[in-house]
């Protein structure tokens, strides 16, 4: 278990105050991948996507990303060079020459919320081992994007004294690998996962109950994603809910998980506490990203803005939940 002030803060509700941290390093390992998507009225056909992209796009807003991922022989290097224009070392991202991306094509139903996934092409990502640097290894912020639980255990064998461990999964892994992801729950301080995820996890469809019954899996805290309706989250002594900042437009839906988690976890990494006010606010940072990355394709919307965009959302925000 990563050793941190975080449990004593979160059960005890202290307000540490920040420890003059600023900025630290962010690890992220997870897919790499091309994308197609269709949405009621749209589609898009191989535009760039993958857990660890979403996730280390928007966590560059706010710290610095070392990104840890595999593609192929059909791998653009001007992908590489978008993500490297942000500050993301890139120097993670291993290239086979022998084999291609990873390939996903997802539908989303008519209520934006529900997709299907139509194809899932693993390719490289099938036989990924992600061995870390040791610049990587010393990462104290640590994000296990959505992968098979076996790897992302490989992951947590190599880092060394982490901060914060945060992962992400999905129903496959639940389904599947289920003894695999529960010993993975007792090694994270934070899970992050969907509504329909939770229930599946728990068997009960009450969100509030099925989170609590997470935190009691292992991670100290728990981040239930509700899509449009926003995020919970739960801890030993915390449970509140944050709304999703009403955009009305969402034209693709994908990596709305992966970056609302990069902007949580990215804030956490530049603000450097844990405090039950930094989570919060951490919570609502990544709530705002994700409300930009659902405004277009793949990383569009997010290519368009900086810090300015973000913060002239959140004060939108704050105004919007102050009554
Ligand atoms: P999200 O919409 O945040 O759940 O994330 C969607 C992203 O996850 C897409 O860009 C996909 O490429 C990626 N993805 C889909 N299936 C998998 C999988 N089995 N393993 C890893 N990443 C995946």
């Amino acid at each position: 278990m990563p050793g941190l002030p975080l449990a004593s803060v979160l059960a005890a509700d202290l307000r540490t105050p920040s420890q003059g941290f600023s900025s630290m390093p962010l690890l992220v390992v997870g897919s790499v991948a091309f994308d197609s998507v269709q949405t009621p009225t749209d589609s898009r056909d191989n535009v760039l996507g993958g857990s660890a992209v979403y996730f280390s796009y928007a966590a560059s807003y706010f710290t610095p990303v070392h990104l840890v991922g595999v593609v192929g022989r059909d791998w653009p290097a001007e992908h590489t060079a978008l993500l490297r224009d942000r500050g993301i070392d890139t120097s993670g991202l291993e290239v086979v020459p022998t084999a291609d991306t990873f390939r996903w094509r997802g539908k989303y139903l008519s209520n934006m919320n529900d997709r299907e996934t139509l194809e899932v092409h693993l390719n490289v990502f099938g036989s990924f081992n992600p061995v870390l640097t040791d610049a990587q290894k010393h990462c104290p912020f640590v994000f296990l994007a959505n992968g098979a639980p076996a790897v992302q255990h490989r992951v947590l064998d190599q880092v060394v004294g982490p901060k914060l461990v945060m992962a992400d999964t999905m129903d496959l892994w639940i389904r599947e690998q289920h003894d695999e992801l529960m010993a993975l729950f007792r090694r994270i301080d934070g899970l992050v996962l969907n509504d329909s995820e939770a229930k599946l996890l728990t068997g009960d469809e009450n969100l509030v109950r099925a989170g609590h019954r997470i935190c009691q899996m292992g991670p100290r805290f728990v981040v239930i994603k509700k899509g449009e309706h926003g995020a919970m989250f739960f801890a030993d002594r915390e449970t509140y809910v944050l709304p999703a900042f009403p955009t009305g437009v969402v034209v693709d839906p994908t990596g709305a998980g992966d970056s609302f988690a990069g902007g949580m976890m990215g804030y956490l990494a530049q603000r450097g506490d844990f405090s039950p006010q930094t989570l919060k606010e951490a919570l609502a940072h990544g709530i705002l990203v994700a409300s930009f990355n659902v405004e277009d394709f793949s990383l569009e919307r997010l290519k368009q803005i900086d810090q300015r965009d973000i913060q002239l959302r959140m004060e939108q925000y704050k105004r919007m939940l102050a009554f």
